[in-house]
């Protein structure tokens, strides 16, 4: 059995009891050295072979696994933050697939929740934003036509950009040819919940100029939205007046 884990956004005791359990379990690791905390290798019991993805293809992963499972091991896919982001698990599950290879997914605490810890912010504020935008600025990945950053910037709402941080000029000005002002608040987090994590509190006008004189290249995503402002209504389920399935409000 294989079981892809999130190991969570950086810190080590953010990765869940069920991942943490099948870490001391695994008979074989296979983590994301780039972005997963080291730290977590500290559960893996006394003899559990350790590989980082960081140095294979998908298909030396695969050969891992496959052997794994024809010796009857447990092997653990370790990645970083939760898989279901940008973390290329699908492309594996497929192939296990097509071997008859049994697998399941722990999900883990991805980066942008991370941040929004590190900045101690609501992401959905009534009357700012009720959507969020996770998206990346094109690169040597491209990006399908119908969500270029321009027109997803076009929408104003709260908007995590991953991947992008050495591509900011030009993030920047597809940012601004949307519905963003150069003053809409924006701030670069590096390294969520690790140790050395760092804010940086900027505007959309100077996202670019803020990364470059922080010297942060990558590790970070970029927040963007009225989210970091100051101004937002309260909420209508902690209403006095709002009635809802849980309360009868002053409104009945
Ligand atoms: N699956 C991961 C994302 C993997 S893509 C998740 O859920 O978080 C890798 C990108 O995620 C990095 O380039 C960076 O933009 C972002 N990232 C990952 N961990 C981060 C952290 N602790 N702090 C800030 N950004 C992070």
């Amino acid at each position: 059995m294989i079981h892809f884990v999130g190991a969570g956004s950086g810190a080590a005791d953010l990765i869940t009891v069920r991942g943490a359990k099948l870490l001391e379990e695994a008979d074989v690791i296979i983590y994301a050295g780039s972005l997963v905390n080291p730290a977590l290798l500290e559960y893996a019991h006394e003899g559990c072979e350790i590989h980082n993805s960081a140095h294979m293809t998908l298909e030396e992963v695969i050969e891992v696994m496959k052997a794994a499972e024809a010796a009857g091991k447990m092997t653990v896919r370790l990645h970083t933050g939760d898989p279901s982001l940008y973390g290329a698990h699908r492309e594996q599950m497929d192939l296990l697939d097509e071997e008859g290879i049994a697998y399941d997914v722990v999900p883990g605490v991805s980066s942008f929740c991370g941040a929004a810890a590190a900045l101690k912010a609501e992401y959905t504020l009534p009357n700012v934003s009720q959507s969020v935008i996770i998206t990346r600025m094109e690169g040597r990945t491209p990006v399908p036509d119908g969500e270029k950053l321009r027109s997803m910037a076009s929408h104003g709402c709260t908007m995590v950009l991953f991947l992008s941080t050495s591509l900011l000029e030009q993030a920047q000005e597809e940012l601004l040819a949307g519905a963003y002002e150069p003053d809409t608040p924006a701030a670069i987090v590096y390294k969520a919940t690790w140790p050395d994590e760092k804010v940086f509190p900027c505007t959309v006008g100077t996202l670019a100029e803020t990364a470059r004189e922080a010297g942060v290249k990558n590790t970070a995503l970029i927040t963007i939205g009225g989210f970091l402002g100051g101004a937002y209504d309260r909420s209508r389920l902690y209403d006095p007046a709002f009635t809802h399935m849980f309360r009868k409000g002053t409104d009945e």
